[in-house]
């Protein structure tokens, strides 16, 4: 965080300065780790609803705050970026590199999701006693999550590409979920303004820079109240998720272990083996200075859950502590906020093979390329908000004949692993990001290495 001197009035001022001692990263480690603490602790005492009651909504005025600016962001930077590109062709080269990318990613999580989950067998470890109690204690959760998927499947197939195109500017930003028809109207317009002569456009260009200064500012002052806001909402999930009975919580958690160990270990290696294998093919960067880069918008997925609520800290990140332009982060991540979830794409693939093992479905090779496709799907139609990616699994599992309502098997602990897939998630389009910078001749000296 660099404040420049006389920038900001006191108060805040002195808070950031004195908060600099201790790396941000480490700040919403401690807050997370006191927030789940916290959360164990109240539910053996007893505090959960006071916890519900008077903790919670500090991280949902935190999560709110980040998802308020992540709009005028995208359109703030996506234009400022798009405007610098000079001319359409860069453009064009920049699009096919990202999707290409994207697509290749999410294939290679998938297939990791597959051969993790065939070696590991984890629906064999769920007796059947266990299997139909968990059948029946979640049926209606697994309904309503086949009814929404109902209604995206209900449509034509040229439906996806209709929703891009908004039909109302105002309408598109009103809702975090139609961010990629803000990002359609961004490029429209950031071309339109290319086509133009500059001193047509000098005013609105300097507009959209000066408001796309102040709305990082604004992420960076959001960040201040950062650990406080991981803290509420880690002691809150918790609290939540033990409820009355911590024992019978407990008991859930024990016997899906190795379903969740199985996505972890999936998740792990696309973090671990495949993002740096990328790095050494496609770059010269140091996949240990990108992890510790991107180390707050990780944990910031973990907390939140949701890659969009990350999006503006992933940006600032990307920019100024990994030093990718913002032609490209502003291009390249909005985009894969909305399309590309490699860790939700491995999460479906192990989620359908879970249960079909565990209902001793044998799924053919056939059936199992099957999924890379409605998985890839799937995971391009998830939105990033928590618990989209269970929704859309729906269509996976329909798409190898099997039941719906198998879903009832992985609902307790799906909140725990949307976390994890969401920092997945998150790692990937930022890779992406440094890829496409590097290939661009577009990575610069960051403006700040913390
Ligand atoms: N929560 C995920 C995200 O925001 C989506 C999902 O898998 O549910 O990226």
């Amino acid at each position: 965080m660099n404040y420049p001197v006389g920038g900001l009035p006191s108060p805040f001022y002195r808070v950031a300065m004195k908060k600099k001692k201790l790396a941000l990263h480490w700040q919403i480690i401690i807050g997370l780790v006191a927030g789940v603490l916290f959360g164990l602790l109240s539910s053996s005492l007893g505090w959960n609803s006071w916890v519900v009651d008077w903790v919670k909504p500090i991280g949902t005025i935190f999560v709110n705050l980040l998802k308020l600016i992540a709009m005028p962001l995208v359109l703030a930077s996506l234009v400022v970026g798009i405007a610098s590109l000079k001319d359409v062709s860069k453009l064009s080269r920049l699009g096919t590199k990202t999707i290409s990318l994207y697509l290749a990613t999410t294939v290679i999580a998938i297939t990791i999701g597959l051969v993790t989950v065939n070696l590991l067998q984890p629906g064999s470890y769920l007796s059947a006693q266990k299997r139909d109690e968990l059948k029946a204690r979640y049926a209606t959760e697994a309904a309503s999550k086949s009814e929404k998927a109902e209604l995206v499947t209900q449509t034509g197939p040229l439906q996806p590409l209709v929703d891009v195109v908004p039909d109302n500017l105002f309408k598109a930003m009103g809702d975090n979920i139609n961010m990629l028809q803000v990002v359609f109207f961004a490029v429209f317009f950031g071309i339109a303004l290319i086509l133009i002569p500059d001193e047509q456009t000098a005013g609105v260009r300097s507009f959209f820079e000066g408001a796309n200064h102040i709305i990082l500012k604004m992420v960076d002052l959001i960040m201040i109240g950062a650990p406080y806001g991981v803290f509420a909402l880690l002691a809150a999930l918790i609290a939540e998720f033990a409820g009355s009975n911590p024992a019978d919580a407990l008991e859930l958690l024990k016997a899906l272990s190795v379903y969740s160990l199985t996505v972890i270990i999936g998740l792990a290696t696309m973090i671990f083996i495949i993002y740096p294998l990328l790095f050494r093919i496609f770059t010269k960067f140091n996949y240990a200075r990108f992890f510790k880069g991107i180390g707050p918008a990780q944990l910031l997925a973990f907390s939140t859950s949701s890659s969009s609520a990350t999006l503006p800290v992933t940006m600032e990140r990307v920019e100024d502590h990994l030093g990718v332009s913002e032609e490209v982060s502003s291009f390249v991540l909005p985009l894969g906020a909305t399309v590309n979830m490699d860790g939700t794409s491995l999460y479906q693939a192990v989620a359908t093979v879970f249960i079909a093992q565990a209902f001793g479905t044998d799924l053919s090779l056939a059936q199992q390329l099957t999924i890379v496709l409605t998985a890839t799907l799937a995971s391009i139609g998830s939105a990033g908000v928590p618990g989209a990616g269970m929704v859309m699994l729906v269509i996976v599992l329909e798409s190898v004949g099997l039941d719906t309502a198998g879903i009832a098997l992985i609902v307790a602990v799906d909140r725990i692993l949307d976390m994890a897939r969401t920092v997945v998630n998150v790692t990937g389009d930022a890779a992406v990001a440094v890829i496409v910078a590097s290939s661009e001749g577009q990575l610069h000296e960051p403006k700040t290495e913390e």
